[in-house]
């Protein structure tokens, strides 16, 4: 039996070699035999998606080594779906993303539509942070265009990767009329999800991206094409301005835990946080001293969020915490991660009154 280190470069250089070969057979803009194929602008971020083993330790891989071109040109029958053009916006793990690739994908894919340079966008990201950049551009690309995002649990040096087949179903999803109207959606593993619902579930598994709440939005496979199940057209998205500069104001999650006390909100008011989203226990509840200390900061004009460490389930206003005395939000659906993408966008809007804020954070279903 081969040595594992042996095996893995082995198999490391048999995929090389397939993407060599496709990219030498396939250029990226496909012409495609149907007239007029919708036109889709992938752009790559980086992740796993793109990655490749590390030769010298089983299972381990480094994010973002392969490009969205050499992507795209590894994925056999991805030009019959539509005509394709592929850029580079980062080549990251998405431990690393940051506000600088979300204005600069933001800017790209509205600029993408507004000049009709493209009939839908697929993102190619890691999966860590997929759930908030789904979220974040949801909310700030304007029209009716499908903007789909996708990434891959296993490498793409892997044995099975899974990043081809959800490349494929991506296209397969943004190619399609009926995908007009429900903004940003996450493809993987033959599930459609919407960008506010979304969320990673499982550290390892191909099944991972799950929306606790509503359930996924569609299916996508390979034979049966596109099923959309569910309706996301009600939903506010594309509703707020893109900030001038490439940052979003400082807001910090607090996680909510047993002997909670208020050292971790001092903390984040020291170092300059216009908000903060405390992740709660519960229905987003905390201690005593860390809603005392909460209410002081929200007194100060700092935005206070109450969302909750439950993996699902709603935050309702004024249960346990009297929301209306003490100035907090809550974040209705909205888990911590994108209860602080949500915050961060609404403040760089110039709002912070509670009222508001409230509205803007309950969804119109
Ligand atoms: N750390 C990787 C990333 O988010 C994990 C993945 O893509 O699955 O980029």
């Amino acid at each position: 039996m081969n040595p594992p280190t042996f095996r893995s470069a082995r198999l490391r250089n048999v995929t090389l070699a397939a993407i060599g070969l496709a990219l030498c057979s396939s250029p990226i803009n496909f012409a495609a035999k149907a007239a007029d194929p919708p036109r889709i602008l992938v752009l790559a971020t980086g992740g796993t998606i793109a990655g490749q083993a590390d030769p010298r330790a089983t299972g381990a891989y480094k994010s973002g080594q392969i490009t969205g071109e050499q992507l795209v040109a590894s994925v056999p029958g991805l030009g019959q779906l539509a005509k394709l053009n592929a850029e580079q916006i980062s080549s990251i793990g998405s431990q690393d993303m940051n506000d600088k690739v979300w204005f600069a994908l933001a800017r790209r894919i509205q600029q993408a539509f507004d000049k009709d340079e493209a009939d839908g966008v697929v993102i190619t990201h890691g999966t860590d942070t997929l759930e908030e950049t789904a979220f974040f551009l949801d909310n700030v690309i304007k029209g009716d265009k499908p903007v789909v995002i996708v990434g891959s649990m296993r490498p793409a040096t892997a044995v099975s990767a899974d990043g081809p087949s959800n490349i494929y179903e991506a296209v397969q999803v943004a190619a399609d009329p009926r995908s007009r109207g429900r903004g940003v959606m996450a493809v993987l593993n033959d599930k459609i999800e919407g960008a506010r619902a979304v969320t990673k579930t499982n550290t390892t598994s191909l099944e991972t991206f799950n929306s606790p709440i509503s359930g996924p939005i569609g299916y996508v496979d390979t034979a049966g094409g596109v099923r959309f199940m569910a309706q996301t057209t009600g939903l506010k998205r594309g509703n707020y301005a893109l900030p001038s500069g490439d940052q979003l104001p400082r807001v910090a999650i607090v996680y909510s835990h047993a002997n909670m006390d208020a050292i971790p909100i001092e903390d984040a008011i020291s170092h300059g946080a216009k908000g903060i989203v405390l992740a709660g226990v519960g229905d987003g509840n905390s201690s005593k001293s860390a809603i005392d200390a909460l209410e002081a900061a929200a007194k100060k004009g700092i935005v206070v969020v109450r969302a909750t460490r439950v993996r699902s389930g709603f935050v309702t206003r004024n249960v346990e915490v009297d929301d209306d005395k003490n100035g907090f939000v809550v974040s209705e659906d909205l888990n911590p991660q994108k209860a602080r993408v949500l915050t961060q966008l609404l403040i760089a809007n110039g709002m912070t009154a509670p009222g508001d804020m409230q509205k803007a954070f309950t969804a119109t279903w």
